[in-house]
């Protein structure tokens, strides 16, 4: 097997569908990875995951290495073992959590200190460690660390980040490679900055190639400027990016947003909605969202979404869920779980059909009637 090759199978627009082949496993693209925060995709068993459709899961940096820590899990024969999953894993770079979740944080050209949000610990994360803590867990995409302020800051301020990010990004590609073995079978992507701004994503874009990476993340979306501001970025900043390598739209995100960024040329995403909604008792359908605590399921025997061809529908009844979340218990947020991941599973599978039978935008307009219908 390759140690990464990606190949382009069809276009339709500027939508397209292919696959990524590496030692653990081939990834379908357009790719929806499930998130595994803290070595666990949460209220899932690793084999139902992948009985999901799912090729490749999320795992976090920033989590890891505060609790159990990327030497205790190297120790213990590295993240896929240790959580039993053997195919590709994902690993972010800390850096946005680090900036979304520790305390005391400071910034400096060298990298991030902050205090652990579990236990204050003192910690710092620079480009080095954060490729020294995704080699430890033994990580097959490894993300370069980078800063991702609020897409509503200043653009000088924007600017001066995406900047920052981008020597973060040289320096995370020298320590990358310094790695030994496991540079020799992993692969690093990079990041894109810029917020919605396209003449500092094209600088940033250029910067990268010119570092060199296997794939390119599209990073600052998804912060909170709305999905009308993150189509409009993603109208131009895919193209900005290498046609031959693929492009990851990091934390995002609904239903809706995976068609309208696949539509716009973007190949892997990752999101904690259908994990985290599923443990809120929020059901999504190609009828759109259902709140499984409303009333109105009380008495319905129908399943979660007749079209969905998971476990879940094929077995228990809308009546039986609500339930279950009405009273807290742990099987409605796993059933829910398993059924939000085979739901967006089974749209990213609908997506790569519909792309390779030149049928994509028949495809989305399908979706959106539906999906917006309200049954
Ligand atoms: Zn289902």
């Amino acid at each position: 097997m390759a140690r990464f090759a990606f190949s382009v199978l069809a276009t339709d627009g500027k939508a397209r569908t292919g696959r990524i082949a590496m030692n653990r496993g081939e990834i379908r693209t357009p790719a929806f990875m499930p998130v595994g925060t803290a070595a666990t995709v949460k209220a899932m068993k690793p084999e139902t995951v992948r009985a999901t459709g799912a090729d490749i899961i999320l795992g976090n940096t920033y989590h890891l290495m505060l609790r159990p820590g990327a030497e205790r899990v190297a120790r213990l024969g590295g993240l896929h073992r240790f959580m039993n999953w053997d195919r590709p894993i994902l690993t972010d770079s800390g850096g946005y959590q680090v900036m979304s979740l520790s305390e005391l944080r400071k910034l400096t050209e060298e990298g991030v200190s902050f205090r652990s949000h579990i236990d204050g610990s003192k910690h710092m994360l620079i480009p080095e460690r954060s490729m020294e803590i995704q080699r430890l867990l033994g990580s097959d995409i490894v993300m370069a660390f980078d800063e991702c302020p609020r897409a509503d800051r200043p653009l000088a301020e924007i600017a001066a980040s995406m900047e920052l990010s981008m020597r973060w990004a040289k320096r995370s590609r020298d320590a990358f490679d310094s790695g030994g073995e496991h540079a020799e079978r992993a692969a690093l992507f990079g990041i894109q900055q810029g917020a919605l701004d396209e003449r500092l994503r094209a600088r940033s874009a250029e910067s990268l190639k010119e570092i060199g990476f296997d794939g390119y993340a599209i990073g600052g979306l998804a912060v909170g400027e709305g999905q009308e501001a993150m189509f409009a970025t993603l109208d131009f900043a895919p193209e900005q990016l290498p046609e031959d390598a693929p492009r990851y739209l990091m934390g995002v995100g609904k239903p809706d947003d995976l068609v309208g960024a696949v539509e716009r040329g973007v190949d892997m995403f990752d999101c904690v909605l259908p994990t985290r909604s599923g443990r809120n008792g929020q059901a999504f359908t190609w009828n759109g969202p259902l709140n499984m605590r409303n009333a109105r399921h009380a008495e319905d025997t129908e399943p979660l979404d007749t079209r969905c061809s998971c476990s879940v529908c094929g077995t228990y009844s809308r009546a039986y869920l609500h339930h279950l979340i009405k009273s807290g218990e742990m099987l409605g947020a796993m059933l829910l779980t398993e059924h939000n991941l085979s739901f967006y599973q089974q749209l990213m599978s609908g997506m790569r059909n519909a792309i390779v039978k030149g049928h994509f935008a028949l495809f989305a307009s399908d979706f959106r009637r539906d999906y917006f219908s309200r049954s």
